[in-house]
């Protein structure tokens, strides 16, 4: 018989079916408790907040749902929209967007929440959230230097659904499912693939004795897909095992859940992600549009639970590829307590070209914010490169040269300033500016 200890230890959904369940034991009748919780998640998703957009959207295109299911983020993922028929309800298709969508097949399908359907503009097809969710022909189109996995993950996978690149740290991935398929996903060629949650429960194990038996791994990302789409049995499961292995010091989640299901968020999650500190999570904000009342709860509730909160936003053109845009949004993000943390070139993905803007922009942008704002605002500007070369940063350049001894500094506003330098000179510098 197995002891408690290896009860706990196996995945949810073995133990739901195991048949010498000590539950169905010692709990022949576990309705009361059941009832209770049930009591107690239906108090806290009325206590969540709900905008008078969310409302009238509810209303409108789902008027036999109540608040309560609205906030339930389960019935957010079986209300997602899917299909044409389903989209062509709440916003005018332009003959592009239409276009894109009937011709679609495979993987990263159409995938929206109706929470963040809300936020899309039913009228104007060039909307930022609406360009990264509704597919364009664009999509179809393969350009020099794109393919399905630029970044070149697949060949550093030792075993499915985890990447080893560098020697401390893995990236786990535990599902292939998003409550949202944004258009330029970096995992677009297995993101939304048939039957959504693909990752099979027995990889992840292999994974995890992978991580367990190499004990140079330090730090673990888990991401996906998204993460946070496991249901809170399953994620603490993962989140348990990995806490359990001495030479993981730091546990990260990458999702975009607090952003477009902020219902996830729940007190019952924040409950589970305190127990497995340290703990930091990366967030994926994309827009300023983004930066709801909801979201806000959401993420001050992570905030409270004593998260450290970063923002990684890719750099898409004709979404967020100006310095005003960028501005609202990070000032919104320093607001909402998430640090910006990484601002992507986008990767070019097969059929990114429409999204994907010159290097120099980012450039651009980043000297547009620093200087300009505080320090914190400002999110490090990386490319990452094909093939596995890893994250590059890209900074403009501040220094103008040499004078004697002295190094000559543009300041954020074009003036020069001189710093006495001892004469050792930066390597890739003349030694006059003149
Ligand atoms: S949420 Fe992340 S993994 Fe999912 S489609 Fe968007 S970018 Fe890809």
């Amino acid at each position: 018989m197995k002891t408690a200890q290896e009860r706990a230890e196996e995945p949810p959904g073995r133990r739901l079916n195991s048949k010498s369940s000590p539950e169905s034991i010692t709990h022949p009748n576990p309705a009361p408790a059941t009832t209770l919780l049930k009591s107690r998640q239906k108090r806290e998703r009325s206590q969540f907040h709900v905008s008078e957009r969310s409302r009238e959207f509810l209303r409108k295109f789902y008027p036999d749902a109540s608040i309560d299911e609205w906030n339930d983020w389960r019935w957010q993922n079986r209300n997602r929209v899917r299909t044409l028929a389903d989209l062509e309800r709440m916003i005018e298709l332009s003959p592009d967007e239409l276009a894109a969508i009937k011709r679609h097949t495979g993987a990263l399908p159409l995938g929206i929440v109706p929470y963040y359907a809300s936020l899309l503009d039913p009228k104007d097809p060039m909307q930022g959230l609406r360009r990264t969710v509704v597919p364009v022909l664009g999509e179809f189109d393969t350009s020099r230097g794109e393919n399905e996995d630029p970044l070149g993950e697949d060949s550093h996978s030792p075993v499915p659904g985890l990447v080893h690149r560098y020697p401390d740290r893995v990236l786990l991935l535990v599902t292939n499912f998003c409550s949202v398929y944004c258009r330029y996903c970096t995992r677009a060629r297995m993101v939304g693939s048939v039957g959504e949650r693909a990752v099979r429960k027995t990889d992840i194990e292999v994974a995890l004795d992978y991580i367990e038996q190499n004990t140079v791994i330090r730090d673990v990302l888990i991401s996906g897909g998204d993460p946070l789409s496991l249901d809170d049995d399953r994620l603490e499961y993962i989140l348990r095992r990995l806490r359990k292995m001495p030479h993981v010091e730091f546990l990260r989640i990458g999702s975009k859940q607090p952003v477009v299901q902020p219902m996830r968020i729940t007190p019952a999650l924040t409950r589970i992600l305190k127990r497995y500190h340290p703990l930091w999570m990366s967030l994926h904000f994309t827009h300023p549009d983004e930066l709801t009342p909801e979201v806000a709860e959401a993420c001050a509730r992570l905030a409270d639970a004593g998260i450290p909160l970063g923002s990684q936003t890719v750099l898409l053109k004709d979404v967020n590829d100006n310095v005003e845009t960028m501005t609202k949004l990070v000032h919104g993000l320093l607001r909402n307590r998430v640090k910006p943390y990484y601002l992507y070139q986008c990767d070019p993905i097969s059929g990114s070209a429409h999204f994907r803007t010159p290097v120099s922009k980012g450039v651009e942008i980043i000297r547009g914010l620093r200087g300009h704002t505080t320090g914190y605002a400002v999110p490090t500007f990386v490319v990452d490169a094909p093939n596995g070369g890893g994250k590059i940063p890209i900074a403009p350049d501040y220094v103008a040269g040499y004078e004697g001894d002295d190094l000559l500094l543009q300041s954020y506003d074009g003036g020069t300033y001189r710093y006495p330098d001892s004469g050792r000179q930066l390597p890739t510098l003349k030694e006059d500016a003149s």
